[in-house]
């Protein structure tokens, strides 16, 4: 927990990292976690293959973060790809490791799945999933949210309706998607919480450090990018470091203004990376 400096409440303050695509580089994800670990976050979230396809390696870095770091872990994992045989498998690997804390997800479809076995799949959407590991009993669920809507829903009140099934399945957290700009975010808070949704509200931000980042992750999230972010990003393209800096006091500015509104949490979209984390950090 970290004390907001503008309301003097008490926030959350959590990263999230990826397993490295090589296994020769897990050591390279432990090096970030022991530059990070000094900051006590509050947890630690590490994200899963589109269908489960690097598991192991997520079971094994929150093992790291959980049991090494001293920080709790926060384990990502999807419907899609799962049985019931294999969510057991999941869920009893992540207990022998001492990690209690999922972000269920439905998951998107990856580029070896057919549109059929997509279809086909047995947990159909996150609330499925919520439903077998609460059955299964033991772990803190959290789950994901999008302030600007999933890319998939027709519109909002759709999406917050099928939100609010997940939270009234026991979730104690929501992550939301990345955003850049925060108005969204506040309209979203108070959208959810005219419906009455309890659930901590954390807010997902992603410093754009580097020029190509919109390019791929940015765009498939389906988050607006505002004229000053884009404006920034026409400025440096020529020049990496001038990028990193403006993309880091942008991430710091849209930090600050939320610890004005009283945000419940900051979770940052570490993208691996120690420094960027640390810069942030000593700003909130
Ligand atoms: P859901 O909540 O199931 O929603 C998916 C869509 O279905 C939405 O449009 C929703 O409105 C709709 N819907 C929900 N329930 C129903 C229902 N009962 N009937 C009809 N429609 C319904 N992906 C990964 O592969 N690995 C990760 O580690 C990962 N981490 C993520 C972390 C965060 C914080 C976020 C925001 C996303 C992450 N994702 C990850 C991406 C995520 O898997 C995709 O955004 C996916 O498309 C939706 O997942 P969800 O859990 O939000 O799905």
């Amino acid at each position: 927990m970290i004390r907001n400096k503008y309301t003097g409440q008490e926030i959350e303050f959590s990263c999230e990292v990826f397993p490295p695509k090589r296994d020769d580089d897990i050591y390279e994800i432990f090096q970030t976690l022991d530059a990070i670990e000094d900051l006590k976050p509050d947890y630690i979230s590490v994200t899963y293959g589109a269908g489960g396809s690097n598991s192991k390696k997520t079971a094994k870095i929150c093992s790291y973060i959980q049991n090494i770091c001293d920080v709790q872990a926060l384990a990502h994992m999807t419907a899609v790809g799962m049985t019931k045989d294999t969510l057991a498998e999941r869920l009893e690997e992540l207990q022998k490791k001492a990690v209690t804390r999922i972000l269920a997800l439905r998951g998107d479809k990856p580029r070896t799945m057919s549109e059929e076995e997509f279809e086909a799949r047995e947990y159909r959407y996150a609330s499925d999933l919520i439903r077998g590991i609460r059955d299964f009993g033991g772990f803190r669920i959290a789950a994901a949210c999008y302030p600007e809507k999933h890319p998939e829903s027709p519109d909002v009140e759709t999406d917050l309706k099928f939100l609010k099934e997940k939270c009234d399945l026991g979730v104690e957290e929501l992550i939301t998607q990345m955003f850049f700009d925060n108005e969204k975010f506040y309209r979203f808070r108070e959208a959810i919480d005219r419906m009455g949704i309890q659930a901590s509200l954390h807010a997902g931000i992603m410093p754009i450090t580097k020029v190509n980042q919109l390019g791929t992750s940015v765009s498939l999230s389906g988050s607006s990018v505002p004229t000053e972010l884009s404006n920034l990003i026409a400025r440096y393209s020529e020049d990496p470091e001038g990028m990193r800096k403006a993309g880091i006091d942008y991430a710091i500015r849209q930090v600050d203004d939320l610890l004005k509104h009283g945000v419940d949490g900051i979770h940052i979209y570490t993208m691996n990376k120690a420094d960027v984390t640390r810069e942030i950090y000593k700003a909130l």
